[in-house]
């Protein structure tokens, strides 16, 4: 299969594993006939986040490396909660992510098999309509210290219970007053065991299945039944899961089915300033704290490739942070680094000034006369695309006696070890000229608005002929030329490093969600117009990521674009700045 998270990741960063060993294990032992099917099995209800990219990776990873195959299976059972749309987007993140499924399946494409499937169980005695109204059904199942209760119909004769299937199927009750239930064992210390449901009534209409169907199968029904159908070999899940595992073997052991697949289990990824649940990232959609499901600040993988995040860089996380069986918390840090660490290396540099402030160089030479008069003269210098790959060569960059530097490269008043533009000091405008600064205006409110330098021209290229050191260096853009452009800076969503007190997740049961929408950062995104970029940033396309030096990672985003006013999302800054953030929010004053 095809995997280029195999040939450009780096292999020495990938560890083993307890999965792996495990997969490794069973194909010495002969098991499956040495085969390794695996799957990745969303449910078509959200957008993918990169909580599921870690499942993806490891799925996709395990068939790559194994000489196996993946399938892309939607596990599209609830049909309530299910949309094409999420099916769409599902499909484009994991190929994005790059990798290609072997197969792709629906669960809903089994419905004919699972329920036949349901009508052996009936007729070996294995299962049983029960009338029960959800309430009770509960109720009876007792709690993790107390015993259930044997549901009054349990002990119904195969033929009423097929009767009663047959009416379900047609629709003879309304929703929710019957369902089918295994006959396994109320008094299990294992609640998963005690008479699950395998069918609901449910009146709604599926994304494929439209109407047909009046009774949908549970999660626990059709997942790994669905996994047998495919010859899945090792069917990986999250740790939520663990206590289903016997009642995933109870079924294909009551069905006698002879492919069984072995599921294991493996801590989910969490994320600090992040929520990671589809529930959780659709309640940010709906109720408007973002713009949708890829706005750049959302965990989802549309967001974070709007954002500027590369599959490479996702797929480097995954392989940093590896497979567990224990749950833990990873540091957004991380996340970020695996960025920098992928763009420091292939990402173009450009000088770009987010809030500008004008420079004029007093002693530039007149351009020589043209038609219109003495027109401005203005020098083409050379600078280094990348100083970490020689083969992204150079580019030249115009220079005249208009610039543009930063606002905060500048005070009039400055320490004695402001190294930056002050009165007097000399700095170095990168890969153009030494200046010192002779002079400067204020504007109304006594910021300056403008500075006044001298440039030496012996300097050309940013290096002085005698040796004389400067300890400052700026990016600055010619005013002459510059593209007008916007900037937009994000901050995580979250002002709280666990914004959700527990971050439980999984089909049925999970945890209510706490109010984790009191911990939105109410700055988590500033938008900084009139910024002024290097002109050859006019010819940026999505998708491509350029290094504004020393600001960050930034990439055009078009849809916010305006025409003549390109809009540029920061990815992600050069260096962690969220430690400092909070640092001076600590200190006192
Ligand atoms: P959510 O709670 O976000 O809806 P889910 O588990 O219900 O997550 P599914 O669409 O059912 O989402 O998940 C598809 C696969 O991705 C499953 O195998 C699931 O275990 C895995 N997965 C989901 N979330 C994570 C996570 N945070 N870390 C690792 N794997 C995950
Ligand atoms: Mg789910």
């Amino acid at each position: 299969m095809q995997n280029p998270g195999d040939t450009d990741a780096a292999p020495a960063e990938r560890r083993s594993d307890f999965v792996r060993e495990r997969v490794q294990a069973d194909r010495s032992a002969g098991k499956h006939g040495g085969r390794v099917l695996t799957r990745f099995p969303p449910e078509p209800n959200g957008y993918l986040h990169i909580g599921h990219a870690k499942s993806i990776c490891l799925n996709f990873g395990l068939a790559a490396e194994f000489g196996g195959r993946c399938n892309l299976r939607f596990d599209d059972t609830n049909p309530s909660t299910e949309d094409d749309e999420y099916v769409r987007s599902i499909q484009d993140d994991v190929r994005w992510l790059g990798f290609e499924p072997d197969g792709l399946f629906f669960a809903s494409d089994y419905f004919e098999q699972l329920h036949a499937w349901a009508v052996r169980l009936i007729e070996k005695g294995l299962a049983y309509v029960c009338d029960l109204p959800g309430e009770e059904l509960r109720e009876y199942r007792g709690t993790l210290t107390a015993p259930g209760r044997d549901s009054p119909y349990r002990a119904r004769s195969a033929a009423e219970n097929l009767a009663l299937f047959a009416r379900m199927r047609a629709g003879e009750f309304p929703d929710g007053a019957r369902t089918l239930r295994a006959k396994i064992d109320m008094a299990s210390p294992n609640m998963n065991l005690r008479d699950p449901v395998l069918y609901r009534i449910l009146r709604a209409e599926h994304h494929r299945t439209g109407s047909r169907w009046c009774i949908y199968p549970t999660y626990d029904w059709a997942h790994g039944q669905s996994d047998a159908l495919e010859g899945i070999t090792h069917s990986i899940c999250t740790l939520e899961f663990e206590n289903h595992r016997p009642l995933y073997e109870w079924f294909l052991a009551a069905l006698e089915l002879e492919h069984r697949p072995q599921q294991i289990e493996f801590a989910r990824l969490n994320l600090t300033y992040a929520v990671l649940s589809k529930r959780k990232l659709l309640r940010l959609v709906k109720e408007g704290h973002v713009t949708g499901w890829d706005d750049p600040r959302m965990p989802t993988l549309s967001g974070l490739r709007r954002r500027g995040y590369t599959p490479e860089a996702l797929r480097l996380f995954c392989e940093r942070i590896g497979v567990a069986k224990f749950n833990s918390t990873v540091d957004m840090v991380q996340l970020e680094n695996a960025l920098r660490d992928d763009l420091n290396k292939r990402a173009p540099r450009v000088m770009a000034v987010l809030q500008p402030l004008k420079v004029v160089i007093e002693n530039w030479p007149e351009g020589a006369a043209g038609a219109h008069g003495a027109g401005e003269h203005v020098e083409w210098l050379e600078a280094v695309n990348n100083p970490e790959d020689p083969s992204a060569g150079t580019r030249t960059v115009p220079f005249g006696r208009e610039l543009w530097i930063e606002r905060e490269d500048f005070r009039a008043e400055a320490p004695k070890n402001f190294w930056r533009l002050k009165p007097g000091q000399e700095v170095r405008l990168r890969y153009a000229y030494y200046v010192t600064c002779t002079g400067f205006e204020t504007d109304a409110s006594g910021a300056p608005s403008l500075v006044r330098v001298r440039y030496d021209p012996a300097t050309r290229g940013g290096d002085s002929p005698d040796k004389r050191k400067v300890k400052g260096t700026l990016h600055w853009v010619s005013a002459a030329h510059a593209l007008e452009a916007e900037a937009r800076l994000c901050e995580h969503l979250f002002r709280e490093a666990h914004p959700e007190a527990s971050q439980g997740g999984g089909h049925e049961g999970a945890p209510a969600a706490g109010d984790f929408l009191a911990h939105l950062n109410p700055d988590s995104v500033r938008t900084l117009s009139g910024c002024k970029l290097e002109p050859s940033m006019a010819a940026a396309r999505p998708e491509q990521r350029f290094q504004f030096e020393r600001h960050g990672y930034f990439c055009l985003d078009a849809r916010d674009s305006r025409p003549g006013r390109p809009l540029f999302q920061r990815a992600v800054a050069l260096r962690d700045s969220w430690a400092k953030i909070e640092q001076k929010e600590r200190a006192p004053g």
